[in-house]
């Protein structure tokens, strides 16, 4: 699906806002959507807007304004028309037919960037799929197409029959990624059990926050940087010294974005679900946009989506160097009254982290692991530490062993569990 556009593309925007819907928005999300456009490598030529009161099925936007788009399209030269809002099959194959060029929405647009910015065979099986799934009921349209403007990328020569075994070749390219990722998840899991000891912190925000800036910085180690929507489709995972003897695996996660589309965070919930091993979320606000709160919200709503909103969180207002001296003191009485844990940062400027570095230390320190474990009955030593500085919960003797439920500090259950002969048989969370 990314051939044509190597050669950039003269893409439109069209944004139809609902009126029913805070149309105010659109604006911004028209900004986003030529973000988008350029992150694909397209030429933004022109925007159009309407907002409308109801979808109109066959064009989304009222029947008068395609002909206007229709016009515009010609008076840009525009090749590309991309819609802000998810557009039916029926809708897309419509207006293409209409507008006699190539049409696409916003998911389709993100799924372009997610496959050109793939690096590891797990992300690319991941977009593959999430595409194929976009594709099927759109197929017919896609065809014609391919047959009329691209030339075919692999696809060759329309017609019925050809249609369907295509249909039956997806089917079965679907079955197999599904089959090839199950297999990776279970590789997965197995790796997170070796890191079952560490305390992890999960980096999440918006995209283009800011989140492989701060997880270089914070480890002095190189982290793809790039002022592009989504350059991380990764996870990476760096140990991160904290001070007094602390240390942490922090992860960079893919960020988020406003309509991801559903088949894309379905086929990358087992990446994004590694968050939920983390035992602390670090949320990455871009505090140089105007719009930081809507954005906050949507990144709550994707972990929402993925249940994993009761992970703790601390705030990390970034790129505050971008900020007036008034509009950081504004921004920071602003967050203080919600009294949620909150550092204001610039990845950008050298030492400034350390009070993130003592804000995930302190949460460390605070917090406890509530955890099963096995160990020897004779095992002195362990046993005094648990109890000396745990809280037992349960303790239970079974022979030569012994199993105890216990809350702990972090720091001591990862020393506890480093020693050979301790077996954790269950995390019960952080309190
Ligand atoms: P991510 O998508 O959240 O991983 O964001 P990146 O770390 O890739 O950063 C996106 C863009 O923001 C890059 O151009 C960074 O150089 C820029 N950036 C990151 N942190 C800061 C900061 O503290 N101040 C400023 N001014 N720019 C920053
Ligand atoms: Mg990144």
């Amino acid at each position: 699906m990314t051939k044509d556009r190597e050669v950039a593309a003269k893409a439109l925007l069209v944004g139809a806002p609902l009126k029913t819907s805070g149309f105010s928005d659109g604006k911004n999300h028209l900004v986003e959507l030529s973000r988008l456009a350029m992150t694909a490598g397209a030429k933004v030529v022109g925007v159009v807007s309407q907002n409308i009161s109801k979808k109109n099925p066959r064009y989304l936007i009222g029947k008068g304004k395609i002909e206007e788009l229709a016009v515009t399209v010609n008076s840009t030269t525009a090749d590309l028309v991309i819609f802000d809002d998810e557009l039916t099959p029926l809708q897309g194959k419509s207006i293409e037919d209409h507008l006699g060029v190539r049409v696409m929405d916003r998911s389709e647009l993100i799924l372009d960037i997610f496959a050109k910015r793939a690096r590891s065979r797990e992300a690319k099986m991941q977009v593959e799929l999430a595409q194929l799934q976009y594709l099927m009921p759109r197929l017919r349209r896609m065809w014609t197409h391919l047959s009329r403007i691209r030339g075919g990328i692999g696809l060759r020569g329309p017609g019925e029959t050809q249609l369907e075994s295509d249909r039956r070749l997806i089917g079965r390219r679907i079955t197999t990624l599904r089959k090839r990722l199950r297999a990776l998840d279970k590789a997965r899991l197995n790796r997170s059990k070796a890191r079952e000891d560490e305390f992890q912190v999960a980096l999440v925000g918006y995209t283009n926050a800011g989140k492989s800036s701060l997880l270089r910085a914070l480890s002095n180690r190189d982290v793809l940087v790039e002022d592009r929507l989504f350059s991380t489709l990764d996870s990476k995972i760096r140990t991160v010294e904290l001070g007094d003897g602390f240390e942490a695996m922090v992860t960079d996660t893919v960020g988020f974005i406003r309509k991801l589309p559903h088949h894309l965070v379905a086929s990358f919930r087992s990446t994004l679900e590694g968050i939920r091993e983390a035992a602390l979320l670090v949320h990455v606000i871009d505090a140089s946009q105007e719009e930081w709160s809507n954005q906050r919200v949507v990144v709550e709503e994707v972990l929402g989506t993925l249940g994993l909103e009761g992970i703790p969180q601390i705030l990390v207002f970034n790129k505050i160097d971008s900020l007036q001296k008034e509009e950081l003191i504004d921004l920071k009485h602003r967050v203080r009254k919600e009294k949620q844990p909150a550092v204001f940062v610039s990845a950008l400027v050298i030492g400034s982290l350390e009070i993130l570095k003592t804000a995930i230390r302190s949460y460390l320190q605070q917090s406890f692991r509530h955890l099963s474990m096995k160990l020897r009955a004779s095992d002195g030593q362990s046993l005094a530490i648990l109890h000396e500085a745990g809280e037992i919960v349960q303790q239970e003797y079974e022979g030569h062993f012994t199993t105890i439920e216990v809350r702990i500090p972090h720091k001591v259950a990862g020393r506890l569990l480093k020693s050979a002969d301790v077996v954790l048989l269950k995390e019960h969370g952080i309190t």
